[in-house]
């Protein structure tokens, strides 16, 4: 499902990630970990085409067997690709004002055509498909509330709703528990899961928490200075290797 060569990432000269290459299997669920500023969440923003390589680096990355782009430049395919990754964010990123259900709704946007769209207008299909995604995620029963009413564990499952509106085949997620509680977290986490085995969408996941990563998923890479520093099944992740990833932070608050 993902394809990295060589990924090279600067910022003001300063290199965030140093010659990354993985790949990922359709119906992975891989938790991506690493100390703050390790570069999870830019490695992420690559597979997003929401950033590029820098010019002329080997670069590669392709996502669902598309390029997503390549040497630092987007790929033809880019959009294409885009329609089918699902992203969901630390911050729900929801309309507030607008139901669940139209949120759920929004998943649909890139795929109908523009003037349905501009009018914000959907079928009686696309509707009940958005209640069976909400069906999905347990919360079929909060489809006609503001979004804002739900809980963030809530807010959270909407939006992975909507991407299974979106029909997505990847799902990423950067740090989708870092603002909730633990019975939020893991409402949240299951419900990834859920979907990663029950409907074969590959699940990448950024997580502060290891225990969490633990939990949940089955394969591990760890980020640290820009570099893999451990890629492999969850329980190779020893307390020793956890140590050096984290320094002494691992104890704290955990
Ligand atoms: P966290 O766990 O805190 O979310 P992270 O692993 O996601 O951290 P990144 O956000 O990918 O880390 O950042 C990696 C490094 O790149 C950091 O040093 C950060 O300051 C730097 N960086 C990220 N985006 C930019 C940007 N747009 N401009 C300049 N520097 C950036
Ligand atoms: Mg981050």
């Amino acid at each position: 499902a993902i394809k990295i060569t060589a990924l090279r990432k600067s910022f003001n000269r300063v290199a965030v990630l140093k010659d990354v290459s993985i790949e990922v299997q359709k119906g992975e669920m891989v938790a991506l970990i690493g100390s703050s500023g390790s570069g999870k969440s830019t490695l992420m923003r690559h597979l997003s085409g929401l950033t590029f390589a820098n010019r002329n680096s080997p670069s590669m990355v392709e996502v669902l067997g598309r390029k997503v782009q390549q040497n630092g430049r987007p790929a033809k395919e880019l959009r294409a690709t885009r329609a089918r990754i699902g992203n969901v964010f630390q911050q729900f990123n929801l309309v507030n004002r607008l139901s669940v259900q139209t949120n759920v709704l929004i998943g649909a946007l890139s795929r109908i055509p523009t003037y349905r769209s501009l009018l914000g207008w959907f079928t009686d299909e696309e509707k009940l498909k958005a209640l069976e995604a909400l069906e999905s995620v347990g919360l079929r029963q909060h489809a006609l509330k503001r979004a804002s009413d739900l809980s963030g564990g809530q807010q959270q499952r909407v939006a992975i709703a909507r991407a299974l509106m979106q029909e997505a085949e990847i799902i990423l997620a950067d740090e989708p528990i870092a603002s909730l509680d633990p019975e939020s977290s893991r409402q949240v986490m299951e419900t990834l899961q859920r979907i990663n085995q029950e409907m074969g969408i590959t699940v990448v996941v950024t997580l502060h928490q290891v225990e969490y990563a633990q939990k949940y998923c089955s394969r591990a890479i760890a980020l640290k200075e820009g570099e893999i520093y451990f890629d492999g099944s969850i329980d190779g992740l020893e307390t020793s290797l956890l140590t050096d990833l984290y320094g002494t932070q691992i104890s704290e608050g955990t």
